[in-house]
C-alpha cells in the first residue's frame, strides 16, 4: 500500500510517500519512495523533492495556499522525469500528522466529519498547528476524492496514558475543568517509534509491564518521556511544547513569576513575552550565538565560553529529567537518544550521561563517538540502564498507523 504522509504547518507542507503493508512493517522493510517539502506557502514557495533512487528537484514557485501545495506534491510524485508513481490513483491512503488531539484522541483514527470536529475543538489548544493540519486533510480530499481513506496521527495521543499525578499542575482544579489546563505532552509519535526500537534492541517486548524506558527526542524542539510497558507515564513538555528541556530557542521550565516580573520591568505585552520565551530563549538566548547545536559546538571549540555554557545548561537540564524519570519508573532498562542532536552529537550524549554513572549508566566513549545518525548502543558494562542512539522516523510510524487502520487492524 502507498501511503502519502502529510505534515502541514502554517506555511509549509512536509511529505513522504511510503510503501508499506503488515509484513513490511513487521520486517522493517517499508520503503520511502519519495520525500520533500514545500516551504513559504503564501509567497514565493520553495519545493524540495527527493526520490528513493536519488533523483532530486528544487523549484521556486508562487504557491498561495495548502491545496495548491498538495497539488504540486502530487504533481511531483507522478511526473514522468522524477516521479515514483504513474498516477495519483496509486496513492491508497493519506496519513496526517496532527499536533493536538486534546483528551479526546488517545490513538490514531480514521478521519471522518466527527474527527474533524474534534480536531477543530482543539484549535484553542494549538492555534498555529491544528488549523493547517485540517487544511491538509481538506486539500487531500479535494485532490484525491472521498474514497481515499485519511488518518490522523496525533503528537499528543501517546501521552494520554499519563496518570493525573503527572499531568495535573499545582493550580486550582477548576482551571483544568474549565479550560483544559493540564500537561498534554508532544512528540508522541517520535517517542512511540523510538520506544519500540529501543525495546527491540534490548530484546524485550514493548508491552512487558516491567520494561522501563526513557526516550529523549532532541531536535529543534526537545522532550523526554518516561515509558513503562510501552505506555507514556510522564513527559517533559506540558500544556504547550514550551515546558521542560532547554531547546533551540525555547526556554523550557521557568519560575512562572518571571513572566509577570518581566512584563512589568520591560513593559512587555503577552505577544512579546510569548516571542521571548519561544523564539529568543533556550540555546540561542543563553549563548547569543545560535539555536543550532552544530554551530554552538563549533563556537565552543573556537573558545566561545557562552556557547559552552549554553550546551552545559542544555545537558544539565536533560540529565536532571533523565534522573527524575528513573525515579518515576523505579530505574530504567534503556535510555534512547533521538532527533538531530540526539542522533548526531556525541558530546551532548557524553555530557548528559556522565553524571549518571552513580545511577548505573556507563558510556563507552569509543562507541559513543562512532555513532552519528545510525542506530546502536553507546553504553557498556556494568550499566544497569543501557543507552542507545535510535534515529527517529515519525513519518514511517504515521504511514504504518495509516496502513493498519485502513486495513482494519488496530494501531500498533
Ligand atoms: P531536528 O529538529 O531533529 O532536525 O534537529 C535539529 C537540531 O539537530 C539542530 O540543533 C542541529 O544543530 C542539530 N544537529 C544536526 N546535525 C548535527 C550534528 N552533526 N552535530 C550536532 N548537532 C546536530
Amino acid at each position: 500500500m502507498n501511503v502519502l504522509v502529510l505534515n502541514c504547518g502554517s506555511s509549509s507542507v512536509r511529505f513522504q510517500l511510503v510503501q508499506t503493508d503488515p509484513e513490511r512493517a513487521e520486517a522493517g522493510t517499508d520503503r520511502a519512495l519519495a520525500r520533500g517539502h514545500v516551504e513559504n506557502i503564501g509567497g514565493p514557495a520553495l519545493l524540495k523533492y527527493e526520490a528513493e533512487d536519488g533523483r532530486t528537484l528544487r523549484e521556486s514557485e508562487e504557491i498561495l495556499e495548502h491545496t495548491i501545495a498538495v497539488e504540486h506534491v502530487i504533481g511531483l510524485l507522478t511526473r514522468p522525469d522524477v516521479g515514483v508513481i504513474r498516477d495519483r490513483r496509486e496513492i491508497d491512503a493519506v496519513g496526517h500528522r496532527v499536533v493536538h488531539g486534546g483528551e479526546r484522541f488517545k490513538a490514531s483514527v480514521r478521519i471522518d466529519d466527527g474527527v474533524i470536529e474534534g480536531i477543530e475543538e482543539c484549535f484553542e489548544l494549538a492555534p498555529l498547528h491544528n488549523p493547517p493540519n485540517v487544511r491538509g486533510y481538506r486539500a487531500a480530499r479535494t485532490l484525491l476524492g472521498d474514497t481515499v481513506p485519511q488518518v490522523a496521527v496525533f503528537d499528543t495521543a501517546f501521552h494520554q496514558s499519563m496518570p493525573a499525578t503527572a499531568y495535573l499542575y499545582g493550580l486550582p482544579y477548576v482551571l483544568y475543568e474549565r479550560h483544559g489546563i493540564r500537561r498534554y505532552g508532544f512528540h508522541g509519535t517520535s517517542h512511540r517509534f523510538v520506544a519500540a526500537r529501543l525495546a527491540a534492541r534490548l530484546g524485550r517486548r514493548l508491552d512487558d509491564p516491567t520494561l522501563r524506558l526513557i526516550t529523549c527526542h532532541l531536535g529543534n524542539g526537545c522532550s523526554v518521556a518516561a515509558i513503562r510497558g510501552g505506555r507514556s507515564m510522564d513527559t517533559s513538555m506540558g500544556f504547550t511544547p514550551l515546558e521542560g528541556l532547554v531547546m533551540g530557542s525555547r526556554s523550557g521550565d521557568l519560575d512562572p513569576a518571571i513572566l509577570t516580573h518581566l512584563m512589568a520591568k520591560e513593559e512587555l505585552g503577552p505577544a512579546e513575552v510569548n516571542a521571548l520565551l519561544n523564539k529568543h530563549s533556550g540555546l540561542l538566548g543563553i549563548s547569543g550565538v545560535s539555536n543550532d547545536m552544530r554551530t554552538l559546538l563549533a563556537a565552543e571549540e573556537g573558545g566561545n565560553a557562552r556557547a559552552g555554557q549554553a550546551i552545559d545548561i542544555f545537558c544539565y537540564r536533560l540529565m536532571k529529567y533523565i534522573a527524575a524519570y528513573m525515579g518515576v519508573l523505579g530505574g530504567a532498562d534503556g535510555i534512547a537518544f533521538a532527533g538531530g542532536i540526539g542522533e548526531n552529537a556525541p558530546a551532548v550524549r557524553r555530557r548528559t550521561l556522565a553524571p549518571l554513572a552513580g545511577l548505573g549508566v556507563h558510556v563507552d566513549e569509543t562507541r559513543n563517538l562512532a555513532l552519528r545518525g545510525d542506530e546502536g548502543e553507546i553504553s557498556t558494562l556494568p550499566s544497569s540502564a543501557r543507552a542507545f542512539v535510535i534515529p527517529t522516523n515519525e513519518e514511517l510510524l504515521i504511514a504504518r498507523d495509516t496502513m493498519r487502520l485502513v486495513s482494519g487492524l488496530p494501531p500498533s
